[in-house]
C-alpha cells in the first residue's frame, strides 16, 4: 500500500510580504492562524489588503485549532523533476480549516494510505520545520 509522503522541499521557497508574515511568524510556532476581519468577522486567505466583503483593512490573526477535513485533493505520481522519484506519491490538497469560516488553505495531506484518502476526510495539521525557522502546515488523518 502506497503512503502519502512529502513533496520535495525544493518545490518550496517561502516569500513574505507586510501581510502573509503573520501567518508565517505564527507558523514558526507551530500555530495554525487566520487573518480575520474586525469590521466584519469575515476570515480571509491569503490576507489580502482589503477584507472582499467589506473592504476594511483591520485584521486580528485567529488561532486556529489545527483540525480540518479535506475539500480536495490530487496525487501526484510522477516525477517532473530528476529530485522527485523519492518523494512519491505526494497528496496536494485543499483543507477547510475548523473555525476558519469559509477558509480553505492549500496544503499535503501526507502520512495516509492513498486508499484511504477520501473527500471530507478529518485532518489535524502536522508541522514540517525547515531550516532557519521556517515551519510549513501539512495535514495527516485525524481519528477525533
Ligand atoms: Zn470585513
Amino acid at each position: 500500500m502506497a503512503i502519502a509522503k512529502r513533496p520535495p522541499p525544493e518545490l518550496f521557497k517561502l516569500a513574505t510580504n507586510a501581510w502573509t508574515k503573520p501567518f508565517w511568524d505564527a507558523a514558526a510556532r507551530h500555530s495554525l492562524v487566520v487573518a480575520q476581519c474586525t469590521g466584519c468577522g469575515a476570515c480571509r486567505m491569503p490576507p489580502t489588503p482589503f477584507c472582499p466583503t467589506c473592504q476594511s483593512q483591520q485584521i486580528d490573526w485567529r488561532t486556529l485549532s489545527g483540525l480540518g477535513e479535506v475539500y480536495s485533493y490530487t496525487v501526484v505520481e510522477r516525477a517532473i523533476l530528476p529530485g522527485m522519484t523519492e518523494h512519491l506519491p505526494y497528496v496536494p490538497a485543499v483543507i477547510t480549516l475548523e473555525g476558519g469560516g469559509s477558509v480553505r488553505l492549500i496544503s499535503n495531506v501526507v502520512d495516509v494510505e492513498l486508499a484511504d484518502l477520501a473527500v471530507g476526510m478529518k485532518v489535524m495539521v502536522v508541522w514540517d520545520d525547515f531550516s532557519e525557522g521556517v515551519a510549513v502546515p501539512r495535514f495527516a488523518p485525524w481519528a477525533g
